[in-house]
């Protein structure tokens, strides 16, 4: 089969779905690789690096459509994108299905398959496909950066000659896949790191990468964990408690990162007004959550502020993207294994097993049918 990846056409968005090196992997699956002209520029791969990787450079977008039967992309497709799709053809990329309804009824009416990397089920056979992890990670990872380079000061604490310096304090709040790799950086880079998140259960590995769990006294069964890895909106007692913990906390704070969501529903507010008011000057936001309305009252979606009282807010939107070299080889290689898993007698030839439960989970297109939601899966 012929797999081909679009160069993205949403403005700022710098990844893209296939790289030099996981075309060499996809080719050795039997198939052949195809890519637009300039889809890698931004990330750092020419058409001549994809040329000697054996990848054929088409010119646009209509082409790479037409001679390719997987067609492979990062962002959701545009409109524009979608009408270029056949009956036969399958498209793997993030779709968010559940908030682009229109989207997908359009797709499906094309008749080709869709595959949603964000609807990978996230169980631990499917981990090497979760792209949802992959970029978390990276956005993690980039939070602390941003926020060191919004920081007038050092992270770790040092006595030199000229004087004592006090480690950052960090406080990381949701502590899922970004949460953790953000405690993750800042412990390297000798920040003192403290973090929060509903999930007791998380305590474990927070203290474990050399943080402290910001415990909440409760009676025993009155806190917000739920069933499933995932929080279930607060109780309006568990609130209260947070936001009187996070109080205590703010002038403390040197750096804080939020990166608390929960699944369908917009991010809960947990930063107030109050809190940033109380924070001192120089003092850095990363609101990881701005996509979703953001966890800091403050925030504003794909911009960086300073407030009146000297703290910076950033809530950019892309920090996956804006690693692009890192975050198109983690997502090609998603991407790989999941062609891998379509491939299984690694032949060329497509084997669409909608009795996989990750295959079935992820695919929200299918032979002219709408096929999400998916059953949930049989194997945990
Ligand atoms: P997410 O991005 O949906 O949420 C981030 C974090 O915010 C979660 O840890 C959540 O508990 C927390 N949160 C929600 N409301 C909060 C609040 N009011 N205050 C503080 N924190 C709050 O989560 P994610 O990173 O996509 O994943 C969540 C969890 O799912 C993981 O930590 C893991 O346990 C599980 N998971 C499993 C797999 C797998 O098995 N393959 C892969 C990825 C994630």
């Amino acid at each position: 089969m012929k797999i081909g990846a679009l160069r993205e056409i949403m403005p700022g968005e710098a990844r893209v779905a296939l790289t030099p090196a996981s075309a060499q992997d996809i080719r050795k699956l039997g198939h052949a690789c195809l890519i637009q002209s300039g889809a890698g520029e931004a990330s750092g791969f020419s058409d001549d690096a994809y040329a000697a990787a054996g990848v054929e450079v088409v010119p646009d977008a209509a082409a790479l459509v037409a001679a390719s039967d997987v067609i492979v992309k990062v962002r959701p497709p545009e409109p524009e994108e979608v009408a270029l799709l056949g009956e036969g053809q399958t498209v793997i990329s993030f779709f968010y299905p559940g908030a682009n309804p229109e989207l997908l009824e359009q797709a499906r009416a094309t008749g080709a398959s869709v595959i949603a990397m964000d609807m990978v089920p996230r169980i631990s056979r499917a981990q090497k496909m979760d792209a949802l992890s992959s970029m978390a990670n990276i956005a993690g990872y980039r939070a602390v950066i941003e926020a060191g380079a919004n920081f007038g000061r050092f992270f770790t604490g040092q006595v030199t000659a000229a004087g004592k310096v006090p480690p950052a304090q960090v406080l990381v709040v949701g502590a899922g896949v970004a949460g953790l790799a953000a405690i993750g950086t800042a412990v390297s880079l000798g920040a003192v790191v403290h973090a929060f998140d509903v999930r007791p259960e998380v305590a474990e590995q927070i203290e474990s990468m050399g943080a402290s769990f910001v415990f909440l006294e409760f009676e025993a069964g009155q806190d917000g964990a739920a069933t499933g890895g995932y929080a279930a909106p607060s109780s309006p007692e568990f609130r209260e408690k947070q936001l009187a913990k996070f109080r205590e906390l703010a002038p403390k704070m040197d750096i804080v990162i939020t990166t608390a969501l929960i699944p369908g529903r917009p991010a809960p507010v947990l930063w107030t007004r109050d809190m940033v008011e109380m924070m001192k000057p120089g003092s850095v936001i990363v609101d990881l959550a701005a996509e979703r309305g953001g966890n800091c009252e403050l925030t504003v979606p794909d911009e960086k502020f300073v407030t009146p009282n000297g703290v910076t807010v950033v809530g950019y939107t892309d920090f996956p993207s804006r690693m692009a070299a890192q975050a198109s080889t983690l997502y090609s290689t998603n991407i790989r294994h999941m062609l891998t898993d379509l491939t299984p007698a690694k032949d060329g030839v497509l084997h669409h097993n909608m009795d996989d439960d990750v295959i079935r989970g992820a695919t929200v297109a299918h032979h002219g049918a709408v096929t999400w939601p998916p059953p949930p899966p049989k194997v945990q």
